[in-house]
């Protein structure tokens, strides 16, 4: 077995890395394809698309190890929408952990079959069964579901699932930490053995791999990000705060220049609700999203907040995934994630292909521990920033010192690190402060 790893490459400087030099037009593509590429404004193949459409063509079967926000999505659904016919029935079946992500998939779908007269529907639930049912008795080219709305469809004999060529599974560790394996395991059943299967994950933990090896052959193995580190162009910052102060360091900091679309997750949906009553109390208009909110409601936020109606953002991890939102300029972990992945997850929605972007985390003195996974997960260490007025430890002379002598790690756009702030110059805290002035 062999894993081509890619390094990030998305930058949108020059590159001399050779897989740069590859076009979508040197991609046996057809002329649909190309112009529907075209008009998404896609110019080159990211890294992964590089590696993962002459494969999907070919009809090898694809193990891509890669985050959202590297282009899986195009990587494996260029080459299936080459590879069917429309009018020949279901032929590309994608399934999803989350609503939002399945929606996304689907919709990159359309616009890439754009041309062409192939249907693509996503089907997940929280909402009505009507349009999917639709859907799958007009033989829609390709669905991309959720597991357990699609299971509903296939026990009540709606499904035909004979002329599936081609199976993607997007984000695989997630599914199987959803629990949806036995929900895979039975869509696996009732698919026709030959095949071309496409699986997608941001971390190959055993699980995932011994299905990987179980439903591929002789797959290609692609790593487009190396597990559990996160993307280039993130600017990260971690604020040492005491637990009452995190809402006014929260409000100081969304009032910086700079601070243009902000998704800020918390650990809990209570959390997210308080976090938002603060937020509009203080004149600040934000919305929430967590899995207590009606389906409409959510569906609104996230346009509210992807057309930028709305700044912020309070979601809980439900937004994490699939959540495709171009220019989110700040990231912020109002509570530390107790799972390492999901920060590197969750800073992902920021910096998307090839983009800038910053990730805020405040850390209370309880979050230490798990900071220390996050630093072990991460293979580096991090750096906290003191502001005397909010740090949970007055000012930290040991850690800032030895922070100066370690050098700096955190990518301060300022060049500060985790200086106290009381070793600042005024002129070095007011930059820090106000990032973007
Ligand atoms: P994904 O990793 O599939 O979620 O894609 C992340 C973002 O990158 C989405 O907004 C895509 O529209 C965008 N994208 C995917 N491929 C390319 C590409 N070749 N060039 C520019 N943007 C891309």
């Amino acid at each position: 077995m062999c894993v081509e790893a890619l390094g990030f490459g998305m930058t949108s400087a020059p590159s001399r890395d050779p897989v740069d030099i590859a076009r979508f037009t040197d991609m046996k593509l057809s002329d649909e394809r190309l112009a529907a590429i075209e008009a998404l404004g896609w110019e080159m193949p990211t890294p992964i698309q590089v590696k993962a459409i002459p494969a999907g063509l070919d009809g090898a079967d694809v193990v891509g190890i890669a985050q959202t926000g590297t282009g899986k999505t195009g990587a494996f659904m260029i080459p299936a929408l080459e590879r069917i016919r429309a009018g020949e029935g279901l032929q590309v079946l994608a399934l999803c952990p989350t609503r939002e992500l399945a929606q996304q998939v689907s919709d990159d779908s359309v616009a890439l079959a754009k041309g062409t007269s192939i249907r693509s529907e996503a089907i997940f639930g929280g909402v009505g069964y009507g349009p999917q049912i639709k859907a799958l008795e007009d033989g829609f080219e390709v669905i991309v579901a959720t597991p357990g709305r699609f299971i509903d469809h296939m026990q009540s004999g709606r499904v035909d699932l004979s002329k599936v060529g081609y199976l993607v599974l997007d984000e695989a560790d997630r599914m199987l930490d959803m629990g949806f394996r036995p929900q895979i395991e039975d869509v696996l059943r009732g698919m026709p053995r030959k095949r071309q299967t496409m699986l997608f994950s941001a971390t190959m933990p055993h699980g995932v791999h011994d299905l990987a090896l179980r439903l591929t052959q002789d797959a290609v193995w692609i790593e487009a990000t190396p597990s559990g580190t996160t993307a280039e162009g993130i600017a990260e910052f971690f604020y040492s705060v005491k637990p009452e102060k995190k809402p006014d360091l929260l409000l100081k900091l969304v009032m910086e220049p700079g601070w243009d679309q902000v998704l800020i997750f918390t650990r809990t949906k209570a959390g997210a609700d308080v976090l938002e009553g603060r937020l509009r109390r203080e004149g600040i208009q934000a919305d929430v999203m967590h899995s207590n909110r009606q389906m409409k409601h959510r569906t609104r936020a996230l346009e509210r907040f992807a057309t930028g109606k709305v700044r912020i953002l309070v979601a809980t991890d439900v937004a994490q995934r699939g959540l495709d939102v171009e220019g989110i300029s700040h990231v912020v972990n109002y509570d530390v994630p107790l799972d390492p992945e999901d920060y590197v997850h969750r800073i992902g929605r920021t910096g998307r292909a090839g983009a800038t972007g910053n990730a805020v985390t405040l850390v209370t003195a309880s979050d230490l521990g798990v900071l220390k996974s996050l630093e072990h997960r991460l293979g580096r260490s991090v750096d906290k920033i003191h502001l005397p007025e909010f740090d949970y430890a007055g000012t930290p002379q040991t850690e800032s010192r030895s922070a100066a002598r370690r050098g700096r790690k955190s990518r301060s756009p300022h060049g500060m690190g985790s200086k106290a702030a009381a070793e600042l110059t005024p002129e070095e805290l007011e930059a820090l402060l106000n990032p973007g002035s």
